[in-house]
């Protein structure tokens, strides 16, 4: 039975007696809306701890001042089935001020280009609020395993320099990208998506699969296969770009000329008021 958790005692209370008992802990952080690639971090939670808690929490303090906090989609009745046909014990969702107690704010902050490039640079503030609100759900909830989506990819590397550099006693799993049939990653954003929006999308997906057969054919030469995505995007009216970038992982330093170590490639484009993002990992030692 999936038991709803609202406040930081009553989740340190049970995460006492879990830890207690021995057993081992899946942490699954989430915005709520839940969708099949959320479901996928629960499943392998479910399938690698002994106790799954999903948090269902709308972080305002990863949003700008001009983004979409107030109109993010919020979903607790069907993020409550979701969580719980996934086997999850416990659905997090508490209030913004059980989140951030104090008046002031305490900050945790990855520092370097890994914060400053992709999303970093239209999202100044964005990792900042990202990395502090994990940090205070890694303490809530002390998992042995914490799982995110290659969706967010820069994040997923954010958050594995922080585990590094504060010594986080737990594991960083990241999950493949769960896609629609037709190729679009799925996201809680894109309920935003007029219908004409939502076709047009689909060329994220499909200028990505064409680099990535490209890299798997031999190409090796990065400005190539980013400007074989670009063009592909700057081909649907729609579209406007935010960035087409490759970085080398996993700290997103400068992109080598040519592919010979693990590059993130990388889209951020805007379809009418949303903004979508997707990726793709260029590894040459595995494709
Ligand atoms: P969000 O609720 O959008 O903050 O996402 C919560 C977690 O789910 C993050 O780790 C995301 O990377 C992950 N996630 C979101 N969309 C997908 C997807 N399509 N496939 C896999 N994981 C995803």
């Amino acid at each position: 039975m999936l038991q709803v958790v609202k406040t930081t005692a009553e989740l340190r209370e049970l995460v006492r007696r879990v830890k207690k008992e021995g057993r081992t802990i899946g942490l699954v952080p989430t915005m709520g809306a839940l969708h099949e690639g959320h479901a996928s971090l629960i499943a392998a939670a479910r399938a690698e701890n002994d106790f799954v808690i999903v948090s269902d929490f709308v972080n305002p303090t990863q949003f700008g001042p001009t983004e979409d906090l107030d109109a993010y989609p919020r979903t607790f009745d069907a993020d409550c089935r979701l969580a719980e046909a996934q086997g999850a014990d416990v659905l997090f969702c508490p209030t913004p001020a059980e989140m951030y107690p104090s008046a002031e704010d305490t900050w945790v902050e990855v520092t370097g280009n890994i914060t400053k490039v992709l999303c970093g640079r239209t999202r100044p503030i964005h990792f900042r609020g990202v990395a502090t609100v994990v940090t205070k759900l890694f303490h809530l909830a002390q998992p042995d395993r914490a799982y995110f989506g290659q969706k967010d990819a820069q994040q997923v590397e954010v958050l594995r320099r922080m585990v590094k550099d504060l010594f986080f006693p737990l594991e960083i799993r990241e999950m493949p990208i769960v896609r629609e049939a037709d190729g679009l990653a799925k996201s809680s954003r894109n309920v935003y998506l007029k219908p004409a929006e939502r076709q047009a999308a689909l060329v994220l997906s499909q200028s990505l699969f064409a680099a990535q057969r490209a890299f798997a054919a031999g190409e090796r030469r990065t400005d190539v296969l980013v400007g074989q995505v670009r063009q592909q995007i700057e081909a649907e009216p729609m579209a406007e770009i935010d960035y087409v970038e490759a970085h080398a992982l996993p700290e997103l330093t400068a992109p080598h000329a040519v592919l010979d170590v693990p590059h993130l490639l990388a889209v951020a484009v805007r379809f009418g008021t949303t903004r979508l993002i997707d990726n793709v990992i260029l590894d040459p030692r595995t494709r």
